[in-house]
């Protein structure tokens, strides 16, 4: 029997990234494509398709098989249709995304939202491999997330939940991008450390980015070591909620910040245990994400091979309890 693969592809707002991924979850194929948005939806259908093509291709010059697609999209998705809600590509509201990419090319299709997809990679071949129970969060220029319940992706009713980002942990807190004020997300991004940052300093300077912060921080500079300081402590405050809610036995924390260093996560990790519940927290570490920006694409595939196989989450559960 030919070797199978899934393929992933990842729609972010300016660029098309697309993977082809072996049931072990190595990444075999990559590849990178500018989003072209002047022609609209229908374009950007097209082009998605055209690199489910491409990858299809260079499974089969590995003689292999493909089983599927897998797509991570902005928004929310609920069972292959994007409902909307991606304010970076307008258009995309109840469109049958799933099937429609389906019929052109002819390859079993699953859409879900990108964070839920992320989350996937890391629990089924990143940091949180084996575990039953995990919350995902990617920390960047907004925060998102993904819940594992019980050996299953959860999303709320309808896969309209866990906006992980969007938990008030301020009331009257700062605006934020959704609209409400107070949001983790408003606290705790990489938006709004370096806008903290930035209106420590006295003098206005060049924009820095988050590498470049986490530099002067190393480098213990005054306004760097209060951004980040401050930056840790809200990054506790709803993480330990979380922990208080679902118990989970993993934390990851994804997206470029949690991969500065072993302190990043040392700090944060902390301040939970000065937040959380003793017996709320007792199984839960806090971990760096382990795929980088490729979990997307891998947690796609993942999806794919759960899907071909039948998952069972039930069985999974109770063969991992024996
Ligand atoms: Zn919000």
């Amino acid at each position: 029997m030919k070797e199978q693969f899934a393929i992933g592809i990842d729609v972010g707002g300016s660029a098309l990234k697309c993977g082809v991924v072996a049931k072990d979850g190595t990444l075999v194929h990559c590849f990178t494509e500018a989003l072209i948005k002047t022609k609209g939806e229908a374009g950007i259908i097209e082009q998605i398709a055209g690199c489910i093509g491409q990858a299809a291709a260079a499974v089969q010059l590995k003689d292999g098989a493909v089983c599927g697609a897998g797509i991570g999209f902005p928004g929310i998705v609920e069972n292959n249709v994007v409902i909307g809600g991606a304010d970076n590509l307008p258009g995309f509201e109840q469109l049958p995304l799933g099937y429609l990419l389906e019929t052109q090319t002819g390859y079993p299709t699953v859409v879900d939202n990108d964070a839920n997809m992320m989350g996937v990679g890391e629990w089924v071949y990143g940091a949180a491999k084996g575990c039953t129970d995990i919350v995902f969060l990617t920390v960047g220029t907004g925060i998102g997330g993904a819940l594992i319940i019980n050996n299953r992706l959860y999303g709320g009713y309808r896969n309209r939940g866990t906006e992980l980002g969007h938990i008030i942990i301020r009331h009257q807190g700062a605006s934020c991008s959704c609209g409400s004020r107070g949001c983790f997300e408003a606290y705790a991004s990489v938006t709004a450390l370096i806008s903290h940052y930035q209106s420590l300093k006295q003098e206005a300077g060049e924009p820095v980015d988050g590498r470049q912060l986490i530099e002067r921080y190393l480098q213990k500079e005054a306004a760097a070591v209060t951004a980040m300081e401050q930056h840790f402590d809200h990054m506790a405050a709803g993480i330990a909620g979380y922990i208080n809610i679902f118990s989970p036995q993993k934390i990851v924390v994804g997206g470029g910040i949690s991969e500065a260093g072993g302190f990043y996560m040392q700090e944060v990790t902390e301040r939970v245990g000065q937040l959380a519940m003793p017996a709320t927290s007792l199984q839960t570490t806090l971990v760096a994400a382990a795929l980088g920006n490729k979990a997307g694409l891998q947690g796609c595939a993942a999806t794919v091979f759960q899907q071909q196989a039948g998952y069972d989450p039930v069985t999974v559960y109770n063969h991992s309890t024996n």
